[in-house]
Parts: C-alpha cells; sequence; structure tokens
C-alpha cells in the first residue's frame, strides 16, 4: 500500500523535498501525484510518511487503501507513534497492548472464519 495524493491537494510543494524515494511529483492543475511504484510509505527513513506529516491541507495525502482495515491501522500507528513521543511512554505502551490484544481477539471472534 502506498500512499496518493487527493484532489485537496493545495500545490505548497512542502512535501516534495520531504520524500525520501522521489516519489512525489508534479500532476495536473498544479496539484501533484505519488508514484505508488515508488512509494515504500517512508519505510527504513521514518516512522511516519513524511508526505502525509508535512501536509498543510486536511486530507491531501493520505493512504491509498485497499481496503478499510489497512487505513485503519496506518491511522492507528501514527496516533501510537505521536503518542509515544509525549511523557508517560511505559503508561501509554501499556495500554495500546492492551487495547491491541483486545481488538484483535475482537476481530477473530468476528471473522468468517471464526464464525464458520
Ligand atoms: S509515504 Fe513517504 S515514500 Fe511515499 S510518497 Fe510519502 S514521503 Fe514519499
Ligand atoms: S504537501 Fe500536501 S498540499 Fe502541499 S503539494 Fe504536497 S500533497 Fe499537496
Amino acid at each position: 500500500m502506498s500512499y496518493t495524493i487527493t484532489q485537496d491537494c493545495i500545490g505548497c510543494r512542502l512535501c516534495l523535498s520531504t520524500c525520501p524515494t522521489g516519489a512525489i511529483q508534479p500532476g495536473e492543475s498544479g496539484q501533484y501525484r505519488i508514484d505508488a511504484s515508488l512509494c515504500n510509505r517512508c519505510e527504513g527513513f521514518y516512522s511516519v510518511p513524511q508526505c502525509m506529516a508535512i501536509c498543510p491541507a486536511n486530507h491531501a495525502c493520505v493512504p491509498d487503501a485497499q481496503d478499510y482495515w489497512a487505513n485503519w491501522f496506518v491511522q492507528y500507528h501514527r496516533m501510537v507513534d505521536q503518542v509515544r513521543q509525549a511523557d508517560e511512554v511505559a503508561y501509554w505502551d501499556q495500554w495500546f497492548d492492551r487495547y491491541s490484544q483486545r481488538l484483535s481477539h475482537l476481530l477473530t471472534e468476528r471473522s468468517p472464519v471464526a464464525q464458520t
């Protein structure tokens, strides 16, 4: 899954220099686009996708999710990264670990495989 730039892009160009793989390129009408074959979500470079982190426009640079849950987990990990930068790291680590385990358990219970 790569990231993608939506119609909400205001063409500020801030994301161009932040992309470590050169995936962001000029598009149409002053907006930009992401070459999905070059975007690796900044893995190996940053813990958070830089285009999304720096983008000043709401929802202009978003995960190009093929399914709802892939998108959900991207947002989840983004929130975890933000919280981990705060004080009380041990408390939030434990909270998210328990939350993840509980959610994983619920998803397993509700999956079609579990119901058959
Ligand atoms: S997620 Fe990272 S690699 Fe992909 S376009 Fe954005 S900055 Fe570039
Ligand atoms: S940072 Fe956001 S608004 Fe600016 S060019 Fe990139 S996608 Fe568009």
